[in-house]
């Protein structure tokens, strides 16, 4: 496999993250779960979490909590499991997220093969519209059910907020997840280990001091992982410079910047628009979109203008740049929480963990 394109992530970073997030947490009463699946679970970044002071790791995907089943720390799975994989979650999960009465059963049996106990957390929706029930009377119902499931324990209700439908994070819905988790614990007569609140999305309205005091854990992603929250931006005492992403030069000439007789459609069925600059000095560099979207990138030398692209190749215009590039130099991007994504995803991105 050839060197780049190549995702950087610096792992003392990431751990850094964690560890002032760990501690502003720990100042609110919340115990944070640390979220790998930007990073696809790879250990060392598994591992960076854990150094940090983290010994919760939650993955939507089973395939990913497989990659970190060695490292020392509980393992929960965010996504809403299929019945069909009911063994392998029992197997690799601790905890699971959950909401259907028919994957609790199929949880259950294979919790019982397996001669194990999974933990589950109840997932209610407070208004967001993606996983749980949205009345109250079901979420209770269901609570009831579960309970007397043999293999199954009921640890933990929680909520999931600002994915599907932008719902923030405030002080009233927490409240009312923390209200119903208090009923549910009067009605099924146990203690809730955890009340669920949110993702990163809630570090803001945490940071403000206005997050009901009972909500006891936040799954942590890109907040740790990138340093962003809510609406993707910054968090206070974290970096963002966490992943970064080196291509390298394979063509670099001067050339007019409007195709001569353009009249087809590109490669991906759309119609080029182009700018008139004049000739320029312009750039290939060897990465596409089979590697990452290129909105999701954007060279860190401010003078270089990205053209276009297509599945393998990356045109940039480095003709007002300061930096003397030729064939063969490397360009450094940033990248999106959607472009790390991707880079970590793809088979043809490198992985350096520095
Ligand atoms: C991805 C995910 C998170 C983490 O979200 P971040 O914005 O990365 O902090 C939390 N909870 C669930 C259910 C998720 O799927």
């Amino acid at each position: 496999m050839s060197t780049y394109p190549c995702i950087n992530i610096h792992l003392n970073t990431i751990t850094k993250n964690t560890q002032n997030m760990v501690s502003a947490c720990h100042s609110y009463g919340v115990s944070p779960a640390g979220v790998t699946k930007l990073a696809c679970a790879y250990p060392e970044v598994g591992q960076a979490i854990i150094n940090g002071g983290i010994h919760l790791l939650a993955d939507s995907r089973i395939a990913n909590l497989k990659k970190i089943q060695r490292l020392d720390a509980e393992k929960m799975l965010l996504r809403i499991p299929a019945i069909s994989e009911a063994d392998d979650v029992v197997h690799y999960a601790d905890i699971s997220l959950n909401s259907e009465l028919t994957t609790l059963e199929a949880l259950s049996d294979a919790a019982v093969r397996q001669h194990k106990t999974h933990q589950i957390i109840l997932m209610h929706d407070l208004g967001d519209l993606r996983e749980g029930a949205f009345y109250e009377e079901e979420t209770i119902a269901l609570s009831h059910k579960a309970m007397a499931m043999p293999g199954i324990e009921v640890v933990g209700l929680g909520t999931n907020l600002a994915c599907y439908g932008g719902v923030e994070p405030t002080a009233e819905n927490q409240s009312k997840l923390v209200s119903l988790a208090r009923q549910i614990e009067s009605e099924l007569g146990i203690t809730l280990k955890y009340i669920s609140g949110a993702s990163s999305a809630a570090l803001p309205l945490m940071l403000n001091g206005q997050l009901p005091q009972d909500i006891n854990q936040l799954r942590l992603g890109a907040s740790l992982l990138m340093g962003i929250g809510l609406n993707d931006d910054p968090i206070p005492n974290t970096q963002q410079d966490t992943f970064d992403l080196t291509a390298e030069i394979v063509e670099l000439k001067i050339k007019p910047s409007v195709p001569i007789n353009s009249t087809a459609l590109d490669a991906f069925g759309n119609k080029p628009e182009f700018v008139d600059r004049g000739l320029r000095k312009r750039a290939i560099c060897a990465i596409g979109k089979q590697d990452v979207d290129i909105s999701e990138i954007t060279p860190k030398d401010k003078d270089i203008i990205v053209i276009g692209g297509s599945s393998d190749h990356l045109i940039i215009d480095i003709n007002d740049s300061q930096t003397d590039y030729h064939t063969g130099s490397l360009v450094e991007f940033e990248l999106s929480y959607g472009g790390v994504l991707q880079c970590m995803t793809s088979e043809y991105v490198t992985k350096r963990f520095i």
